[in-house]
């Protein structure tokens, strides 16, 4: 199977909306660095880290994501392993819930984690309860 392929049905931890939209994530976010406030598209497919935004955000900076249904903040209290950037969490509608990187440019951005294949198995299970080994 291809992991191109693997789009991410996405809700608000916090209100249930549906945030996944074709292959696109609808956030609201704001840019600490320069106070900047407005909407950011992710990619909902597995291990793809682009960004689609109109605010400036470099490579590099932190961006604090609110859900657009609620304004409930994603945000999670714990650190990406990876450039130590506050981590992000939604909801997986088919089953359990996914955490991505806030900083741009970070490989831990992607949703899903890095992409590497353990998190990717470890996905697909608690997405479609099938064990895949
Ligand atoms: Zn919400
Ligand atoms: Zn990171």
């Amino acid at each position: 199977m291809s992991k191109q392929m693997l789009v991410m049905e996405l809700s608000c931890p916090q209100c249930k909306a549906t945030l996944t939209e074709g292959a696109k994530v609808h956030l609201d976010g704001k840019v600490k660095e320069t106070d900047q406030d407005g909407e950011i598209t992710l990619s909902a497919v597995f291990g793809d880290y682009s960004v689609e935004t109109d605010l400036d955000i470099k490579e590099g900076m932190i961006v604090e994501l609110r859900c657009p249904n609620c304004d409930w903040s994603i945000m999670l209290p714990i650190t990406c392993k990876l450039c130590g950037a506050p981590m992000a969490s939604l909801n997986i509608k088919q089953n359990g819930y996914i955490e991505f990187c806030s900083r741009r440019g970070c490989k831990g951005h992607a949703l899903g984690g890095i992409g590497d294949i353990d998190d990717m198995m470890s996905l697909m299970n608690r997405m479609f309860e099938t064990p895949y080994d």
